[in-house]
C-alpha cells in the first residue's frame, strides 16, 4: 500500500473526529471517501498531510510511520476545498508555486507549467489573470498546481464542489481519464455521491469519523452495508423487517426477499427499480402523491391506501400515472436488500 491508515484517531473539541480509521491506498489506485457534511473527511486529508497531528494511531506512506514528517516531507499534495488560489499571481504563477518552493530553476519551471496547462485542458493560459478566470477554469488550475510536484499521493478535497452540475459532471470525467493517463494516486473526498461513483475505484462511505463500508462503486450501490449508507446514497425504501426464509414482514406487508438474506429483525431497502406498479385492486393499494420527471423515466411517491410509509418508484415515461391516480404494487425480490 502507498498509504495506510492504522485506527487514526483526531479528537477535536473534547470528541473523536477521526475514529480508529483504518483505510489503505494502493500505488494507482482512486480511492473517493464519501460522506454527509461533518462526517471528518476534510480532518482525514489533513492528518495524510501532516497538517493535522493523530491522537492515535499511524499514517504510514511507502510502510513509513509518518510520525514527526513535515508536511513538506511528505510527497503529497493536497487540493484543499476551497483552492484559494494566489490572485496576485498569474495562472502560471499559481501553476509553478510548488516547484518554485522546490527550487526547480526557471526554464525548466516555464516548461512543466506549459505541460501542466496543457494536461488539465487550458492551453496557453499562463499569463492570464486568475480573476478573469471562470470557476471550471479556475478549478483547472487549482489542479495544475496541485500535480506540478508530481505527488506520489494527490489528495482532492471536495474537488468539484462549487461548479454547476454539468460542469461536474464533465469534469470528472476528465479527471479520471486523466488520473489513469497519468497513473496518479488519489484519494479524494467529497459529499457528492454521483461525483464519488464517478471518479474512483473504490469508495469509502465515512459516518461521523468511523468508516461504515468500502467496496467498489458497483459493490456499495448495489449492496449498502446499512440502512444509513442506503438513505446516504439516496435511497427512500429502507424499512425495519422480519426475514424468514424468502420472505420479510414488513410495514408494506410480505415481501420476497433474494435466497440467503440475513434473517429475523433487519432493515430492509427496496430500490425504486423493484417497486413495480400493477393495476389497482391488485398487490399493496397505494395512491400517487407526487410525480417527477427524471429525463430517462418518471420517479413517483406513493402513499400506501392503508398506512406505512411512502414508497419511491421509477416507471417509464409512457406507462407513468397521474398524481391522484390509485394503483397498485408488487415487489421484486431481486431489486430488494436485506441490509446487514
Ligand atoms: P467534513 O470535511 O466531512 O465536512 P471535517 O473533517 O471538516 O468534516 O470536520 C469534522 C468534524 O470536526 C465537524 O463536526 C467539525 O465541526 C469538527 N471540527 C473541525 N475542526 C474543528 C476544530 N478545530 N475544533 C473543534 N471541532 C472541529
Ligand atoms: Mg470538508
Amino acid at each position: 500500500m502507498l498509504l495506510s491508515l492504522e485506527e487514526a484517531t483526531v479528537r477535536l473539541g473534547g470528541r473523536p473526529v477521526l475514529d480508529t480509521v483504518d483505510l489503505g491506498v494502493a500505488e494507482h489506485e482512486v480511492v473517493c471517501v464519501l460522506g454527509p457534511s461533518g462526517s471528518g473527511k476534510s480532518t482525514l486529508l489533513r492528518s495524510v498531510a501532516g497538517l493535522q497531528p493523530l491522537d492515535g494511531g499511524r499514517v504510514l506512506l511507502d510502510g513509513r510511520d509518518q510520525a514527526g514528517v513535515p508536511a513538506h516531507r511528505r510527497g503529497v499534495g493536497l487540493m484543499f476545498q476551497d483552492h484559494q488560489l494566489f490572485p496576485q499571481r498569474d495562472v502560471g504563477g499559481n501553476v509553478a508555486f510548488g516547484l518554485r518552493m522546490h527550487g526547480m530553476p526557471k526554464g525548466e519551471r516555464e516548461l512543466q507549467v506549459r505541460e501542466l496547462l496543457e494536461l488539465v485542458g487550458l492551453p496557453g493560459a499562463a499569463r492570464r489573470a486568475v480573476a478573469g478566470l471562470s470557476g471550471g477554469e479556475q478549478q483547472r488550475v487549482a489542479l495544475a498546481r496541485a500535480l506540478a510536484p508530481r505527488p506520489r499521493l494527490l489528495m482532492l478535497d471536495e474537488p468539484l464542489g462549487q461548479l454547476d452540475r454539468s460542469l461536474r459532471e464533465r469534469l470528472v470525467v476528465e479527471l479520471r481519464e486523466l488520473f489513469s493517463r497519468l497513473g496518479t494516486t488519489v484519494l479524494a473526498v467529497t459529499h457528492d455521491q454521483g461525483e464519488a461513483f464517478a471518479l474512483a475505484d473504490r469508495v469509502v462511505v465515512m459516518r461521523d469519523g468511523r468508516i461504515a463500508q468500502s467496496g467498489t462503486p458497483l459493490e456499495v450501490w448495489r449492496r449498502p452495508a446499512d440502512a444509513f449508507v442506503a438513505r446516504f446514497l439516496g435511497f427512500e425504501n429502507v424499512v425495519p423487517a422480519s426475514v424468514t426464509g424468502v420472505a420479510a414482514d414488513t410495514p408494506w406487508g410480505k415481501l420476497p426477499v433474494p435466497e440467503g438474506s440475513p434473517q429475523g429483525a433487519v432493515e430492509l431497502l427496496v430500490r425504486p427499480a423493484g417497486v413495480r406498479l400493477v393495476a389497482a385492486g391488485e398487490g399493496l393499494a397505494c395512491r400517487v402523491t407526487a410525480r417527477t420527471f427524471k429525463g430517462t423515466h418518471v420517479a413517483l411517491r406513493l402513499q400506501p391506501r392503508d398506512g406505512g410509509p411512502h414508497l419511491e418508484a421509477a416507471c417509464p415515461l409512457r406507462e407513468a400515472p397521474e398524481t391522484g391516480d390509485a394503483t397498485g404494487v408488487e415487489f421484486d425480490a431481486a431489486e430488494t436488500v436485506v441490509l446487514g
